[in-house]
């Protein structure tokens, strides 16, 4: 078990254990995260589990609660959690992650009813006007 903070002062233990849904490297559950063992030493996995924990601290039981109702708050939850996750890698490795992370997000798991090439520049442009930005113009994709 390891302690990350949050917002510098919120603290999020950490747990490695294999004790999670199959096909599952990480899940937060707000105050505390879980990680697959193999996946421990994944720094841009656990920043995009901390991101989850980040949005259960603004809105709290809320959060949790619109994540299970609401495809379109699902969909912002995890285009910025993949963001996070994505602005850990540079150059050619970013943009193939940028890829494989719109994949996820327009599968079945997140049942959101996306495109990949939405989710795709939903996941650019959060990097662009958030993140470090410069990936490039992107086309409107509303
Ligand atoms: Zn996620």
């Amino acid at each position: 078990m390891k302690i990350k903070f949050i917002y510098k002062i919120i603290p999020i233990p950490i747990f490695y254990t294999n004790k999670l849904p199959q096909c599952v490297a990480g899940a937060s559950y707000g105050p505390w995260i879980k990680i697959r063992e193999y996946y421990e030493d994944d720094k841009p996995l656990l920043k995009h589990e901390l991101t989850h924990s980040k949005q259960w601290y603004r809105l709290f039981i809320l959060h949790g609660l619109l994540y299970r109702i609401s495809k379109k708050w699902r969909f912002k939850s995890e285009v910025e959690a993949y963001a996070v996750q994505a602005s850990c890698y540079s150059g050619e490795e970013l943009l193939d992650k940028i890829e494989l992370y719109s994949e996820f997000i327009s599968s079945e798991r997140y049942n959101l009813g996306v495109t990949t090439q939405h989710a795709y520049c939903c996941l650019i442009n959060y990097i662009n006007n958030y993140l470090n930005g410069d990936i490039g113009v992107i086309e409107d994709y509303s």
